[in-house]
């Protein structure tokens, strides 16, 4: 469920502002980090929580040229859907038994194969379709999860795969592999990493692979390790730009701007007396006489529980912080006595650049990392996209472009300047 259908001409609640300028930008700033390489944007999870098919389009107009998901569904969905320009590759790695290897064929995307199950699948599906399949052989290097294993696997693997590709089943288009800890710089599991993927791609083409691409790095191994990035860079949480964490450094660091900005409008503002419990279980008590603000979002909008009495949120042009827990639908916040009319925007996360808190910070709060922040923004939070028009937005531009919701706004008026647009993810 969302709001937008119902409410096109109303104040919004709440509403994901996503800055389709700042992901555009995002990603010419991954290719000028790795210039030998193609940028390929996940846009698994739709796109993080972001939209997957506006960003899938915007991250082509920034200059990917593959796209990345986990499912083959994800995948078959913006192919269908998304009207990517010819040529825009889209592979997705996350299989499992009886999956949708002729739809995948037809619809020319780049399957992952981890083991001898699932090249069975597709050249039995590349039979039936009568087209080869794009297959990319994953090696596991020490991740741990999927890929095939070094050794005997990989040999089983890599010959039957040249067998099956010389009787015109399957093009071998990828070699691949997945890091562990590139986002903690200097983990020793990095080098040994990359020790063991070389000389898997070595085995593979001495035996007479031809992939058109190797690759290894994500987003925290494309912004610190240039020697990581081979053909191809599987970048996601950079192209929303979000640092994958703290030790990577700073989204700010690499150029990078953070996409999502999450507001809502505050549904009231009351006085109280000292001494008043606030919230479920009362684990917030008013120090004084003060003033509280309802914030009409909670758990069921991907508000972490866990940032219950640590959240941060910019109201009135200051920080405050979730009094008590975070509810499905509504938190508090204590305004300190300040008198705020209801309807004063809240703004929980954004770029950062004026005053507002980021999902780096709610991630801390909560105990967790930025990726969860945003992808976990539920459905029921409509996605306002903003700079959707090519040439507009990129780094450095601020609020002062992101448009209010106009009540009264209808339809394809530019709103303030900049083009908005509801959709109804
Ligand atoms: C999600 C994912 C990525 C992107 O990771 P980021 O850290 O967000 O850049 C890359 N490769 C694989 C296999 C993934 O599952």
């Amino acid at each position: 469920m969302n709001e937008t259908a119902t409410q096109l001409t109303a104040p919004l609640r709440a509403r994901a502002e996503i800055d389709l300028g700042a992901l555009r930008a995002n990603v010419r700033a991954l290719r000028a980090l790795s210039p030998g390489a193609a940028v390929m944007a996940v846009v698994k999870a739709d796109a993080y929580g972001h939209g997957a098919v506006p960003c899938a389009r915007a991250a082509v107009e920034g200059g990917a040229t593959w796209l990345g998901t986990a499912t083959p569904q994800e995948a078959l969905d913006l192919r269908a859907r998304a009207g990517l320009p010819d040529g825009v590759r889209i592979m997705c790695w996350l299989w499992t038994p009886g999956g949708p290897w002729r739809e995948a064929i037809e619809a020319d995307l780049d399957v992952s194969v981890s083991g001898m199950w699932a090249l069975e699948e597709v050249t039995d599906a590349a039979r039936a379709v009568g087209l080869p399949a794009r297959v990319q052989l994953k090696a596991d290097t020490g991740l741990g999860r999927s890929g095939c294993q070094p050794g005997d696997d990989w040999v089983e693997l890599v010959d039957a795969a040249l067998r099956a590709e010389s009787d015109g089943l399957l093009r071998i288009t990828g070699l691949w592999s997945h890091l562990a800890c590139a986002d903690e710089p200097g983990h020793p599991s990095i080098d040994a990493q990359l020790v063991l993927f070389r000389e898997m791609v070595a085995y593979a083409e001495e035996r007479g692979v031809r992939a058109e691409v190797r690759h290894i790095a994500n987003s925290p191994a494309t912004l610190t390790r240039s020697d990581a990035h081979f053909d191809l860079v599987r970048t996601g949480i950079a192209v929303y730009g979000i640092s994958p964490s703290p030790e990577v450094g700073s989204s700010a660091d690499f150029g990078l701007r953070p996409v999502m900005s999450l507001k809502a409008s505050v549904a009231l503002v009351k006085q109280v007396p000292g001494g008043h419990g606030v919230s479920y279980g009362h684990h917030y008590v008013t120090p004084g006489v003060t003033t509280l603000g309802l914030i009409p979002v909670g758990y069921a909008d991907g508000i972490p529980r866990h940032a219950s009495g640590t959240g941060p949120v910019l109201v009135g042009g200051k920080w405050r912080t979730v009094a008590g827990r975070v509810a499905m639908d509504q938190f508090v916040v204590d305004l300190g006595g300040d008198e705020l009319e209801a309807g004063a925007e809240a703004i929980l996360f954004g770029a950062g650049d004026h005053g507002e808190p980021t999902a780096e910070d709610w991630a801390q709060a909560a105990g967790t990392i930025a990726y969860e922040i945003v992808t976990r923004i539920g459905t029921r939070v409509p996605r306002v996209y903003v700079n959707e028009v090519v040439g507009e937005g990129g780094p450095g531009v601020g609020p002062e472009v992101v448009p209010e919701i106009i009540p009264g706004y209808e339809g394809d008026d530019v709103a303030q300047g900049s083009d908005v647009k509801r959709s109804g993810t």
